[in-house]
């Protein structure tokens, strides 16, 4: 349980809210021009680094409006919240010792191109 702060109606508990997924996944332009595997990848493919992520969420128990949050994902820290349509802020978070053999937090899956939110890493 923690507190999550709504940009537009300010701290609530986080049964207020629901995560609506990766942030800032653009439409495609032309998207009569894209091969079913291309559009598939654009329907179901999300990331989900264990780390710095920039999140989708909505406050469906206030004013049911979407905002994006960067998010520690390996610590539930927040460390930022925006309105859809601002450029992310610059953040940094810590990065908690992994137990042995995994990979380094935020890596990801390799097979997937990783986009980073400025000043992510
Ligand atoms: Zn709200």
């Amino acid at each position: 349980m923690f507190l999550i702060t709504c940009p537009y109606c300010g701290t609530r508990d986080q049964s207020e809210f629901s995560n609506a997924g990766e942030a800032h996944v653009a439409r495609p332009e032309k998207p009569e021009d894209l091969s079913d595997e291309e559009w598939a990848d654009f329907v179901f493919l999300r990331n989900n680094p264990k780390g710095l992520f920039a999140e989708r969420w909505i406050h469906t128990a206030g004013c049911r409006r979407f905002f994006n949050m960067l998010r520690n994902t390996a610590t539930d820290e927040i460390l930022a919240v925006y309105k859809v349509g601002e450029t992310p802020p610059r953040v940094s978070t810590a990065e908690p010792a992994t137990p042995s053999g995994e990979a380094p937090i935020g890596s990801g899956n390799d097979a997937v191109k990783v986009e980073r939110p400025e000043g992510g890493e």
